[in-house]
């Protein structure tokens, strides 16, 4: 079966691993043709990418990022007869929009944070100004991850704020925004599959938004991952499909957009029980590195996702390695700041079989592998318990070390804290 592909970075590497094991691909172990195409995925009608999947037999289209979703890759593709694993635009909203995606949370009583909306500032600055506790800020539309504020006092608040709707430094992501109490908790990650009936998650994951250890310096899109998380016992993996996942899928469906994909469920488990931060309508980096190696062999995943562009997610087997998974991210220097590239970086000959490189920003010049982007490269392997995976993976990630790499030393400390009380 002919896949195509959309996105470039670590998490399509990923997607594209797990593919290429497909059977209907012909065969196991990475025996399918990989062939990269560098066509820009812009809408509104993605007419060189359709273009290319029609002239090249492509019977199953994969959206790795959310802003082709959001801007209607889906229906591009359904125009021509073609499969999209991803939702619809309309479905999408429920990441493109913060503003739809609580109101929608508001409607089917889905846990999450109280809010209010806004589109102007003066009285986005009044709720503030009287608010009574802790808040937070988001951009309604996408921001490439910097669309949130956590201010700590009333005046740093009001400052965000005007970035956002006066000085529009979001351009029009930010010509509405929600304001919603702060929560707190540890936060999960739940990336689950869905056919718009059913609904079968990955095992969860905590990812490392900041750069540094301890959980430090400045945000990054993610500098690691390990699943599954310990605090996420199978009590709350009940609760929370019950209560917030299924509802979800179900709420989508009777709306009117089902949802068709990866649904990825940003979680805060509070001292009131789990509630949603966010959710995204794809799946995530790194937490895809991480949950992807984590399936069960005999599962194909082309198998699985062209049963969910057909309503039948319920028909083909999915189930989960009794293993953990540890992915540490290698960074180059400077990241998330302005950072170093062109670096050469090491090829291992061989590599211990469980684990996996996966490649977010190199390129090949001259006929060597060298550095091109903020995040490199992500180590992930599995193995029977966290030390163990940690172990291996930053063995292998030692491997790939390129001149200025930068990492953080403490992935899956959460779970390594948990297990040693
Ligand atoms: P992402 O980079 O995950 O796409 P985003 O810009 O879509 O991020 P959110 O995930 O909604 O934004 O928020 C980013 C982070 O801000 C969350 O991971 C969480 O740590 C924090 N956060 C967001 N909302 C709240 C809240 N209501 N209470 C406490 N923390 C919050």
């Amino acid at each position: 079966m002919n896949v195509l592909l959309v996105g470039s970075g670590g998490r399509e590497h990923a997607i594209a691993w797990a593919l290429a094991k497909s059977k209907r691909n012909g065969g196991t172990a990475c025996a399918a043709n990989v062939v990269n195409v560098p066509i820009q995925p812009v809408g509104p009608l993605f007419s060189n990418l359709v273009g290319f999947a029609v002239e090249n037999n492509v019977e199953l289209v994969v959206a790795g990022p959310e802003q082709p979703l959001v801007e209607g890759i889906h229906a591009a593709f359904r125009k021509v007869g073609i499969a999209c694993f991803g939702p619809s635009k309309e479905a999408a909203r429920i990441e493109g929009s913060k503003a739809f995606s609580k109101e929608f949370m508001a409607r089917h009583h889905i846990p999450t944070a109280a809010y209010k909306t806004f589109t102007k500032f003066e009285d986005a600055k009044a709720y503030i100004e009287a608010f009574k506790g802790s808040f937070v800020i988001k951009a309604d539309g996408l921001a490439a991850g910097k669309g949130v504020l956590l201010p700590e006092t009333v005046a740093e608040g009001i400052e965000g704020l005007k970035s956002i709707m006066v000085d529009s430094i979001f351009g029009s992501a930010g010509a509405e925004v929600v304001i919603e109490e702060r929560m707190t908790g540890e936060e999960v990650s739940i990336l689950a599959l869905s056919d718009g009936y059913t609904v079968i998650p990955f095992p969860a994951a905590q990812d490392h938004k900041r750069a540094y250890d301890g959980d430090k310096g400045p945000n990054t899109g993610g500098m690691g991952a390990y699943a599954p998380a310990p605090v996420y016992t199978s009590d709350l993996a009940a609760e929370v499909k019950r209560t917030i996942l299924q509802p979800a899928i179900d709420g989508m469906r009777r709306d009117g957009f089902p949802f068709v994909g990866v649904l990825f469920a940003g979680l805060m488990l509070t001292p009131t029980g789990p509630k949603v931060v966010e959710f995204n309508c794809r799946f995530g980096d790194p937490e895809t590195q991480t949950v992807l190696p984590l399936l069960d062999d005999h599962c194909d995943l082309a198998e699985i996702m062209l049963a969910c562009t057909q309503g039948r997610l319920d028909a083909v087997p999915v189930a989960f390695k009794r293993q953990v998974a540890v992915t540490v991210v290698g960074a180059a220097k400077g990241y998330p700041g302005t950072y170093e590239k062109g670096k050469t970086i090491p090829v291992p000959p061989s590599i211990d079989a469980n684990t996996h490189i996966f490649h977010a920003g190199t390129a090949l010049k001259d006929g060597k592998l060298v550095s091109s982007g903020g995040r490199v490269l992500a180590v992930t392997a599995t193995a029977a318990t966290i030390p163990e995976a940690l172990i291996n993976a930053y063995k292998t990630l030692d491997l790939v070390k390129f001149e200025g790499m930068e990492y953080r030393i403490d992935i899956a400390h959460r779970a390594v804290k948990l297990l040693e009380t």
